[in-house]
């Protein structure tokens, strides 16, 4: 399927826009109204870049406030007030004994961004060649093999593509009122983080941002002009314009002129950018289970136009098949 047809690939998504319950214009002065994706909801809650990094620290095994600062690199303040915001939406869990310093633990939510994790590696790697990372091995404790994490389709088992996805509007098909400003922000850039066990430092960089991210969502459905996607996305035009010129900078996304006078460009996915599609379904799926707070169900329903059914994405090992567990691999840095 072509990215760049005049109309997005969800028509149902792009009508109801106007018509849905409470336009952008009606929003909280601090807030945002955009339509229920469980996409968003996810990046809401862990998409931030130092949330990210802080639960990939945690998942090797780095519990302590000390030791997060010393791999992260970041401040204090942003530090704690990560590690406040995820344990306030239950991804992290602080144990305390003795009156000694906590440690940080996760819980099911946040084992369950395992498959995020493995995805994450998996578009680094391909994308992105450096000694550290050629030096990063992951091996299968099922197979014992040395593997490439890859995500096939539950149904037909096909390697999943997200041009070969269709979009319905599910029953939690509302929308979101969303706070615009929640956290401190760092510059720090995530390249510059000390740690080593970091292996997916540039997909962070990227995605870590909840607009950039949310432009980079929007494209998978099919938008691909400045108005679509802020149509979209009502923030402010400087903040759209910067992150699509980023997404281009970084070969996420192309551009091309749809118009002369005045000169207008649309934006497409590039392979690179087709190719984070797994790891967004890892959150699309994390979200429709861990983010759904009113409990209506799916915002939007995926099908694979593959085998007309279902698309649940299932993240497995490609020397054995098997699907990945939480912690079924050892990884090694040499
Ligand atoms: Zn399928
Ligand atoms: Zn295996």
């Amino acid at each position: 399927m072509n990215a760049l047809t005049d109309s997005p690939r969800c028509p149902a998504m792009k009508t109801n826009g106007s018509a849905a319950p409470g336009s952008p214009s009606t929003a909280e002065p601090n807030s945002l109204l955009t339509r229920a994706s469980s996409i968003t909801r996810a990046l809401d809650e862990v998409g931030d870049k130092w949330c990210l990094l802080v639960i990939q620290e945690v998942f090797w095994g780095i519990n302590t406030f000390s030791g997060m600062l010393e791999a992260t690199g970041v401040s204090r303040g942003v530090l704690s007030d990560r590690l406040k915001w995820l344990q306030g939406i239950g991804c992290l869990r602080k144990k305390t004994s003795g009156g000694r310093a906590g440690t940080y633990h996760l819980t099911r939510k946040s084992t369950e961004l395992y498959a995020s994790a493995m995805m994450a590696i998996a578009w680094e790697r391909k994308y992105f060649r450096t000694p550290a990372l050629d030096a990063v091995q992951l091996r299968h404790q099922r197979c014992g093999q040395v593997f490439t994490p890859e995500m096939r389709c539950r149904e037909c088992n096909e390697l999943v593509d997200g041009r070969d996805v269709r979009y319905t509007p599910g029953p939690g098909a509302t929308r979101d009122s969303r706070i615009k400003k929640v956290r401190r922000r760092s510059s720090l850039s995530a390249n510059k983080v000390p740690s080593q066990r970091s292996v997916y430092r540039n997909l962070v960089e990227i995605v870590g941002d909840r607009w950039t991210a949310n432009v980079i969502a929007l494209a998978f459905h099919g938008y691909a002009r400045f108005d679509e996607f802020n149509r979209e996305l009502p923030v402010a035009t400087n903040i759209l314009s910067g992150r699509l010129r980023f997404l281009e900078q970084h070969g996420v996304f192309g551009s091309r002129a749809y118009q002369q006078r005045p000169r207008r460009f649309e934006y497409y996915l590039t392979e690179k950018g087709w190719d984070l599609f797994p790891f967004f379904l890892t959150l699309l799926q994390w979200g429709d289970r861990w983010c759904d707070s009113d409990k209506r169900g799916a915002p939007m329903l995926l099908e694979h136009t593959h085998c007309n059914k279902p698309l649940f994405g299932v993240v497995v090992c490609d020397q054995c098949g098997e699907e990945l567990e939480p912690f079924s691999v050892t990884i090694s840095l040499e």
